[in-house]
């Protein structure tokens, strides 16, 4: 097993076996970590709340794992303190007949983020070279292809100004099993199985082998994939918490200077 460099280097091939889900770094407990994660978190929304100020920079965050790898919970613990005014979450599910109707990249492209925005992609348009590959919906010629389009497609946003960072969350078979089965005794989270995510469930393989070929192929300088070891929610926390606060922070971002001489300004009675 290797050290998770977390950042895929462009243009390396990943073999995901090298890695183990359950790495936790030099932490074996996640009360080692609550206070940094909570005051990532904290600076996070403080400086999502600057993005939506300054107006100038927009920020794209794809989230992309197996089924109960953590896409929801890492929404909810990492940018759960983000302030709802500029944030856009979109879940893509199977397309729909008018989705279908175009090509795969449409249903993205309006819900990428406009200056001052961040939007959290749940699933994305991998699933056009994920699920969509494992169970040859179309052919090979055609998802094939899309690697390139996919490269092609997030340059163009890229230098238009979004910054695109891309997370996928790695978990184990052994950790999906325990998850499906909380979802299946607890009733909080019934409505989160389906019957149908056991038929993704056994082609494993094939799915691993074409998450492979997404990190090895589409992580870019302009639009890097980061592989995150999942089986343990607050490792898996701490680390993207981490990522996202070092890029927005290298983004210099100010707020705004107010109108002149506001100082001089006196509210009547
Ligand atoms: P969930 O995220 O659990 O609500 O499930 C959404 C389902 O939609 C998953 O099984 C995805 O694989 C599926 N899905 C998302 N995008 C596509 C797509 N482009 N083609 C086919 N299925 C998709
Ligand atoms: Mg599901």
């Amino acid at each position: 097993m290797l050290d998770y460099p977390f950042l895929v280097t462009p243009d390396t091939k990943v073999r995901l076996a090298d890695y183990d889900p359950g790495y936790s770094g030099e932490y074996t407990h996640r009360r080692e970590v609550r206070d940094e994660r909570k005051a990532n978190v904290e600076r996070l929304s403080e400086l999502q709340n600057l993005l939506h100020a300054e107006g100038r920079h927009a920020l794209l965050i794809v989230l992309q794992a197996m089924d109960a790898g953590g896409k929801d919970g890492t929404i909810r613990c990492v940018m759960g303190g983000f302030n709802p005014q500029g944030v856009h979450v979109t879940s893509f599910k199977v397309p729909t007949r008018r989705e279908s109707a175009h090509d795969f990249l449409w249903r993205i492209h309006r819900n990428t983020p406009g200056r001052g925005e961040v939007a959290i992609f749940n699933r994305s348009h991998y699933e056009d070279v994920l699920v969509v590959r494992v169970h040859g919906l179309v052919p090979e010629s055609v998802w094939r292809a899309r690697y390139d389009h996919i490269n092609a497609f997030e340059k163009e946003l890229a230098d238009s100004g979004v910054t695109i960072r891309k997370f996928f969350l790695h978990i184990s078979k052994a950790e999906q099993k325990r998850r499906f089965e909380k979802r299946l005794s607890n009733p909080s989270k019934n409505w989160k199985f389906a019957r149908g995510d056991l038929r993704e469930r056994e082609r494993w393989e094939d799915y691993m082998a074409a998450f492979e070929d997404v990190l090895s192929l589409c992580s870019t300088d302009y639009a890097p994939w980061y592989m995150v070891p999942a089986d343990k929610k607050w490792y898996r926390n701490l680390v993207i918490s981490r990522i996202l606060l070092e890029t927005l922070e290298s983004l210099d971002m100010h707020y705004p200077p107010g109108e002149p001489d506001l100082d001089k300004v006196v509210i009547p009675d």
